[in-house]
């Protein structure tokens, strides 16, 4: 027997008997037969070829790739249509034919003589199934749906496969290689366990994420060679949150979310993205609230080292990208220069993230050359502005922190020369669910703005491609209010 038989006779009534047996087998020198010479023969045979199988491969004709491996004598070729016996001397069979028929007659004589045996997505006639896999190697995670649904365990797959650091891998082989000397270091169980939370939530790991492999592995022999104290090593990551939408975060931002002793984050961050962050992480809000209390500058620096002196890892979370009028730039000098191990995430800054969620081409071909990402939170910083540059054609503002200043900042435009019937696009909680976004031309803008009342944090974009938005905006709600149409010529101008 092998396949055939319905799994759900192997069920009880809770689940509880599983239809197969989990099994990584070493194929390294093995035997193994391929039936079949398309490309799903030519998918399976590469990954026996990497687990170091011995692979023939018997059909009549081969793809390019196969006759390939044929040629270079990675593979040995049976010529023709199947015969009995092949199967002699193989451990593993699959078989990966067009012809059902033939698939079966494979299986069965493959069975008869204890042979395991895959049809390639046939999991009645199959005696093994090859799992959906998540490859760090060493480390391997398999997936299987016991082959019911393939293109389901894919997801799972998918899904794990975005959890799991790349640099998982180099961690592993770097704990093989110094196994020994692990174990003889620290004798006691629970010891060797805090050793290696310490190397996979620490600056080892860091440093292979980072793609230093040298500096890594000094750091594994500083600890072991008790030069530094594995327990006290803290480490901070300045993190961007994106605008809003937690979905906007990267991969890497949750990886140290879910890893994170103590959170700082900026009050704007909203509730829905700390709520992915590791559940019993201290979070303490610092920065702005609403023009109310603030945290100076001095004050968070100093938290960031407490915390991390005291060998937690600290995750400094902002919004936007840290590096965009974050002040990001000054916590890591600060960090870096009192020897505190650093790493940064980027996130979606505002800029961009309004413009995707109204619909604007930032550096559309045929309006823009070149987009600008401009402060305007005070006075003074109008003021050191330089408006004859400014106010050029052709390129795009994207002006951060700007409500407030509005007025100002369309007459000192107006005033350089930038046409008052130039688009803009006002975007107010971009990403957010209560995102409005308010469209016109410069003219009108602080005028428009006022009676819609629009509030921090909302991001101006100004230039020929925000008039876009009126046809592409896609994301929440969009004003309609314009006294004039917009006149932009060429692709993106509203056909009157
Ligand atoms: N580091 C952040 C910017 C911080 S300055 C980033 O890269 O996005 C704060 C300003 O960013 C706000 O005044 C506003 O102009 C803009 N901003 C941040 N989040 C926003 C959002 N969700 N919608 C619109 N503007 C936003």
């Amino acid at each position: 027997m092998g396949g055939g038989l319905a799994w759900g006779t192997y069920l009880d009534s809770r689940n509880r008997v599983m239809p197969l047996y989990p099994l990584f087998a070493d194929l390294r020198g093995r035997h193994v037969l391929v039936v079949g010479g398309g490309d799903v023969a030519a998918r399976k045979t590469a990954m026996l070829l990497r687990a170091g199988a011995s692979v023939t491969i018997g059909a009549p004709v081969l793809v390019p790739e196969l006759r390939e491996w044929v040629q270079q004598a990675r593979i040995a070729y049976r010529a023709g249509t199947y015969q009995s016996d092949w199967l002699d001397g193989v451990w593993l069979v699959i078989a990966a034919t067009r012809s059902r028929p033939l698939n079966a007659r494979i299986a069965a004589e493959g069975h008869a003589r204890q042979r395991w045996v895959n049809v390639v997505d046939d999991a009645e006639l199959s005696s093994f199934q090859v799992p959906a896999l998540i490859d760090r190697s060493p480390l391997l995670v398999a997936v299987s749906s016991s082959g019911i649904a393939p293109m389901l365990a894919r997801r799972v797959r998918e899904r794990i496969e975005g959890l799991l650091d790349p640099a998982f891998g180099s961690l592993l082989q770097l704990a093989q290689r110094y196994r020994a000397r692990i174990r003889a270091r620290y004798t006691n169980l629970a010891q060797r366990r805090r050793f290696y939370d310490w190397l996979h939530d620490g600056p080892v790991h860091a440093r292979l994420r980072a793609t230093q492999p040298t500096q890594a592995e000094q750091q594994l022999l500083a600890a072991l060679d008790d030069r530094v104290s594995f327990r006290t090593q803290g480490s901070v990551a300045l993190v961007g949150a994106g605008p809003g939408d937690p979905g906007l975060l990267t991969l890497r931002a949750l990886r140290v979310l879910n890893e994170a002793d103590v959170i700082l984050h900026d009050a704007l961050i909203s509730d829905a993205i700390l709520d992915l962050a590791r559940r019993d992480a201290v979070r303490i809000a610092v920065g702005k609230r609403g023009g109310g209390e603030h945290t100076p500058q001095e004050m968070i620096h100093a938290l960031l080292l407490e915390h991390a002196r005291a060998g937690q890892r600290v995750v400094r979370l902002k919004g936007g990208d840290p590096f965009v009028f974050g002040r990001g730039g000054e916590e890591l000098a600060f960090l870096r220069a009192n020897g505190v191990a650093c790493e940064v995430v980027p996130g979606i800054t505002a800029a961009l993230a309004c413009a995707a969620y109204s619909g604007v081409p930032l550096t559309h071909r045929d309006h823009a050359q070149s987009v600008r990402l401009v402060t305007a939170h005070c006075r003074q910083s109008l003021d050191t502005l330089d408006w004859q540059e400014l106010a050029r054609e052709r390129q795009t503002l994207a002006i951060y922190m700007g409500v407030g200043q509005l007025d100002e900042l369309t007459r000192r435009l107006l005033a350089h020369g930038r046409a008052a019937d130039t688009p803009f696009a006002l975007i107010e909680n971009g990403s957010l669910p209560q995102q409005r976004t308010l469209g016109g031309t410069l003219g009108d803008l602080p005028a428009l703005a006022a009676r819609h009342a629009v509030r921090a944090p909302a991001l101006l974009i100004l230039g020929e491609v925000a008039a876009a938005a009126q046809a592409s905006h896609w994301y929440g709600e969009w004003i309609v209010d314009s006294p004039h149409r917009f006149s932009t010529p060429g692709t993106l101008a509203d056909a009157a």
